[in-house]
């Protein structure tokens, strides 16, 4: 198979999430439009991409995106014999995030609908020199776990553990000056 060394694997992932420059994207773009391998290929990173941009929404993923996620990892070994390092990254990063959304999963099922994350998220702005070693240790003490961040203003939302109560966990940030410029209920 000779055409199998032109096909543009390595890529394949950044088209998937639209990072080219334009003149490779029209290059990638016009392969595809003659490869079924490829086209079979991107379907796959773009399921992918999708699981993992559902993953790192602090919102619950729910059904689809779940089920969308499962069926990206379950695709035929042919397509994954040749995936590029990138894409092996990013599988480990989607096997990560899989473990917290069955978290999810487990949270909302002894939880109704709609409460599952109320008044557990928090939004936290940690002061510039405040270490990663501390802030994982306050973290671990509450204990609450980084869902996103950082947004434009520096502020990352953490989300609480069942088990913590509220109140005392934004207490405790409050107190914590030295490490917490500012903490609210998101
Ligand atoms: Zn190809």
């Amino acid at each position: 198979m000779q055409a199998e060394q032109e096909h543009p694997i390595e890529l394949l992932p950044f088209f998937a999430n639209g990072t080219l420059e334009a003149e490779e994207q029209a290059r990638v773009a016009t392969h595809l439009s003659a490869c079924g391998a490829c086209r079979d290929e991107l379907a796959f990173l773009q399921a992918l991409h999708a699981g993992i941009r559902a993953a790192e929404s602090p919102a619950p993923i729910g059904e689809t995106g779940w089920r969308r996620l499962q069926s990206a990892l379950r695709k035929p070994a042919r397509a994954r014999r040749w995936l590029p390092w990138a894409l092996a990254a990013s599988l480990a990063v989607v096997m990560v995030q899989g473990v917290l959304l069955f978290r999810h999963t487990d949270e909302a099922a002894y939880q109704p609908a709609g409460q599952v994350h109320a008044g557990r998220l928090l939004q936290v702005r940690f002061r510039p020199q405040a270490t990663e070693s501390a802030i994982r240790a306050l973290l671990q003490s509450l204990p609450a776990q980084i869902v996103s961040g950082p947004g434009a203003l520096g502020v990352y939302r953490i989300r609480l553990a069942p088990e913590a109560d509220p109140e005392a966990a934004l207490a405790i940030l409050r107190r914590r000056q030295d490490l917490i410029e500012h903490a609210a209920r998101d």
